[in-house]
């Protein structure tokens, strides 16, 4: 028999109809908000370890490129004079271009991100983002942001929650995370599903927990995410993250790329970026 499971975000309980299972956790669907959540949760202060660092710096240093960051921002703040917090800010790219004109902070979890912010000169605090959130002054931040960050949490609402006392009363909130409302994701659940659980390759790289991924979202999480925190959403940004940018091997990139012409068509995409404001 089935035991039932708790939506860690919406907080209904089911029985799991279908579940994905891996090696050493599963995947749930929450049939109210439709959130995916593995159990048990990965710890991303465990995660980034320097060597994944190193592997995945490409990927990691993502805010020097224009796809996502500082243009993209330009049509909803002028980037001057303003106080920036960037949660799980890692390597610091994207508070590095600001620093100088700005009162920027980088909350982290991971210590191996200490050097390189070291390095590039960003204010950071490292441990528990809800204790160090607890430590920041309320109403004082313009802009707050997380950058593929809210899959990464074990309580998306409640951070949502604490973040919103932190904001100035004309400050928006950027949240650049997963989409699995796409070819891909569609693509990887399929054949997880017509082989019985014996193609599972695609489904565990799509769910991306070994790069901490807790969660993945569709716009109804993140739209009951946003309504029980009393956010509105300024815009939406549905994209797809550059193949060169994820893998190296020219044979994935072309299917990757291949998805993307899917994803355009469909207008989905593997990442959504919601800007909202009070
Ligand atoms: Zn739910």
């Amino acid at each position: 028999m089935k035991t039932m499971e708790i939506c860690p975000v919406c907080k209904t309980e089911f029985i799991p109809l279908y579940t994905f299972a891996f090696k050493d956790y599963s995947v749930f669907t929450c049939p109210s908000c439709r959130v995916r959540f593995s159990k048990p949760f990965i710890d991303n202060s465990e995660v980034y370890k320097s060597e994944y660092i190193r592997k995945r710096e490409v990927y990691l240093g993502g805010t020097n490129l224009d796809y996502k960051s500082i243009p993209s921002l330009e049509p909803y703040m002028n980037l001057v004079n303003k106080k920036i917090l960037d949660i799980g800010c890692g390597m610091g790219c994207f508070l590095e271009k600001l620093k100088n004109d700005n009162d920027v902070l980088g909350l982290e979890v991971s210590h191996n991100f200490e050097s390189f912010l070291i390095e590039k000169g960003v204010p950071y605090k490292i441990g528990d983002i809800e204790n160090n959130l607890l430590s920041l002054p309320d109403s004082y931040y313009d802009l707050i942001t997380f950058w593929d960050v809210f899959e990464h949490l074990y309580d998306p609402l409640k951070i949502l929650t604490m973040v919103k006392d932190k904001l100035s009363p004309d400050g928006i909130i950027i949240n650049w995370t997963n989409n699995y409302d796409d070819s891909i994701s569609l693509f990887a659940e399929m054949s997880y599903r017509l082989s019985f659980g014996n193609l599972r390759f695609l489904m565990e790289q799509s769910f991306n927990r070994m790069s901490g991924h807790n969660y993945n979202f569709v716009f109804e999480t993140l739209d009951f995410i946003y309504r029980q925190t009393e956010f509105k959403i300024l815009d939406t940004i549905i994209t797809d993250t550059p193949a060169e940018r994820l893998t190296e091997s020219i044979t994935m990139r072309f299917l990757l790329n291949l998805f993307y012409v899917f994803n355009k068509i469909f207008k989905k995409g593997k990442i959504i970026c919601h800007i909202l404001i009070r």
